[in-house]
């Protein structure tokens, strides 16, 4: 059975939601594997927890999150960068593994693949960042085939090498996600709490209908939020804090709709079959990931990108869906069983072009 190292995101511990979907992308591949008798090991900042999995915690400053910045920003590390050292460590024990899994959406980790011996498949989990993130990717998926994979092809799209991503989709745990047949009244927002998520759509269409809204997520840009409470002073939205896996489903599942507001393209959106496992139909944009997941009518509804009016008739419309609907559809398209699946044979297809 194959040895994997995964290196995590350098931008926060797993478990602290500073890194977004990847650290739920992450626990789910590495247990899916770990289960079919791949040995696994994670390096990641310290801090970080998985569940059942074994982690190395590597010290030393993030890295800023990207998509904070513009596109021409130059390459950036801090003094004690825990993405070099994650990198130094990967590289003391290569020879261990087969293959390393870098999840880091950075520059070092493409730039120093062909340093090291042993082959590196690379997951990005953002659409296109800045110039020199797109020029160095380029390098490497022309010159190690196979090596890079996404979750969505509209993610793919917006990278000069699309075609030659594989495209491997996302997953849960649905054990961990109870169907509920019977909501409450609210909507749910859930995620980063971050400008690009454009929560502020979610709440502008709230303000509208009346419909109370619970946010849930971390606060990963303060000035942003407050910004939010000052525009809609008294609208019937309750933030909840950042929750855990098993704590954000029992809430989820009471909501009557998750509304999804992405202004960039999001490259997935875990959140939205975290909401279809539990029943919830999801009302998104139709732009990037979540309009590659939500049947529209069927598992919820895809509005004009940007559009609250569209969000307005959306929420009016949305107790006309099948909640059952939902789950069935995480059960058929998001199981782990098939995310292995995927993962294992793309990890296979880059071994046997290596070797
Ligand atoms: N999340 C969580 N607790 C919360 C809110 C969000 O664990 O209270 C997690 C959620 O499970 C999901 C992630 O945050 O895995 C958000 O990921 P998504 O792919 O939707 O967006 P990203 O942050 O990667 O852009």
């Amino acid at each position: 059975m194959l040895k994997l190292l995964f290196i995590s995101t350098p931008v926060g511990a797993l478990g602290t939601g500073q890194g977004g979907g990847v650290e739920l992308t992450i626990q789910n591949v590495a247990q899916e594997l770990q289960q079919r008798g791949y040995k696994i090991e994670v390096v990641a900042p310290v801090g970080s927890v998985l569940q059942n999995i074994p982690v190395t915690e590597i010290s030393g400053n993030l890295q800023i999150a990207v998509q904070t910045q513009g596109r021409d920003i130059p390459i950036c590390l801090p003094s004690d960068s825990t993405l070099a050292n994650m990198l130094d460590y990967a590289r003391q024990v290569q020879d261990e593994y087969d293959l390393i899994v870098n999840f880091a959406f950075d520059w070092l980790p493409f730039y120093l693949t062909p340093f090291f011996y042993c082959p590196i498949a690379h997951f990005i989990s953002m659409g296109s960042m800045t110039e020199a993130l797109d020029q160095i990717m380029s390098q490497i998926a022309t010159n190690y085939p196979h090596t890079i994979g996404v979750y969505t092809k509209s993610q793919a799209d917006t990278f000069p090498f699309a075609d030659t991503c594989t495209i491997l989709s996302s997953a849960i745990d649905l054990s961990l996600y109870q169907f509920v047949s019977y909501p409450g009244k609210s909507l749910a927002w859930l995620g980063r709490i971050a400008p690009e998520k454009a929560l502020e759509d979610a709440v502008a269409a709230v303000n509208i209908t009346g419909t109370p809204l619970k946010i849930y997520g971390k606060i990963q840009d303060q000035d942003y939020w407050q910004k939010i409470q000052q525009d809609f002073p008294n609208s019937p939205i309750e933030y909840m804090g950042f929750l855990s896996t098993k704590e954000l489903q029992q809430e989820l599942g009471q909501s009557r709709a998750l509304l999804m507001t992405p202004r960039w393209i999001e490259a997935f959106g875990n959140v939205a079959i975290e909401a279809l496992a539990c029943g919830v139909p999801v009302i998104a944009y139709s732009r990037g990931g979540p309009a590659e997941i939500v049947k529209d009518g069927v598992t919820g509804f895809l509005v004009e990108p940007d559009s609250i009016e569209g969000l307005v008739r959306a929420i009016n419309q949305v107790d006309l869906i099948d909640r059952h609907k939902c789950r069935q559809q995480a059960e058929i398209e998001y199981s782990l069983t098939t995310l292995g699946d995927r993962f294992s044979a793309w990890f296979n297809q880059i071994l046997a072009t290596t070797s």
